[in-house]
């Protein structure tokens, strides 16, 4: 598969670490981090971080992310980012979509469509986040819901943008629970989510793709997730918050 598609392992800070410690997390995590071989790293930190991060990562080979953008590319959204924005800021993916802005933020699939326009339209890898919460996965309803939402964030995106686009499988109940997907519930939907853009786009754009699993990855169930082989790499919130253990799950992506 790793001749088709990169493994990515991204971290998701979501609202954490100042600017200090954002340098302290840098200062520590080189030293540990060897050359990543097999896997892209990527940091998806907070807005104000950005410009620091750019800098502090840029000789470990750590790509910077955001962890959202508004779908317009300017104007009267006070308080908003744009991606176009972001990309000159030497940006490179950014998530779309996640759970918690879907719950806090009214986040729909129709706003995740747009989002994820802009964010290719600017020339920044979006990292979509689809999950389902824990009621849908008792309900069985889990598969139509990840093609739903699968479709919703694709509708308009020509194939030739596709090798720009990352999944991200988030089963809400999984994040920031200590409870993970096991490694088949998460391989199962992975392979969901290819089977779903092999229909949209043909099997050539589908084994291009890179499915992330996310949801309280840590150094200790990385391997077994991404031993599956639809999940191509990670997204991480709290195991990225420590070099440690972000590490130790890195080398269980080489
Ligand atoms: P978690 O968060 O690893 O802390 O569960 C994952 C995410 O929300 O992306």
């Amino acid at each position: 598969n790793r001749r088709y598609r990169k493994t990515i392992i991204a971290g998701n800070w979501k609202m954490n670490k100042t600017l200090s410690e954002t340098r302290a997390f840098a200062e520590e995590l080189k030293p540990l981090l060897g050359r990543p071989k097999w896997c892209e790293v990527v940091l998806c930190v907070p807005y104000v971080n950005i410009p620091a991060a750019t800098r502090l990562f840029k000789d470990c080979r750590i790509a910077i992310g955001a962890e959202n953008c508004h779908y317009e590319s300017s104007g009267a959204y006070t308080g908003e980012v744009s991606a176009e924005m972001l990309k000159e800021l030497g940006v490179k993916y950014v998530v779309i979509g996640h759970s918690e802005r879907r719950q806090y933020y009214n986040e729909t699939d129709f706003t995740v469509n747009k989002k994820v326009h802009a964010a290719l339209e600017a020339g920044l890898r979006p990292i979509v986040c689809v999950g389902e919460s824990l009621e849908q996965r008792e309900l069985g309803v889990t598969l139509e819901l990840i093609n739903y939402q699968v479709k919703c964030a694709l509708a308009g995106v020509p194939a030739e943008k596709m090798r720009h686009v990352v999944f991200a499988y988030e089963p809400i109940w999984a994040i920031g629970t200590g409870k993970t997907a096991t490694a088949q519930e998460a391989g199962e939907v992975c392979e969901t989510i290819r089977t779903i853009i092999r229909k949209l786009y043909g099997a050539r754009v589908a084994r291009a793709v890179t499915i992330q699993y996310g949801g309280s990855m840590n150094p200790k169930n990385a391997f077994e997730l991404l031993a599956q082989p639809d999940v191509d790499g990670g997204l991480i919130g709290g195991a990225a918050l420590k070099p440690d253990q972000f590490v130790e799950i890195i080398n269980a992506a080489n």
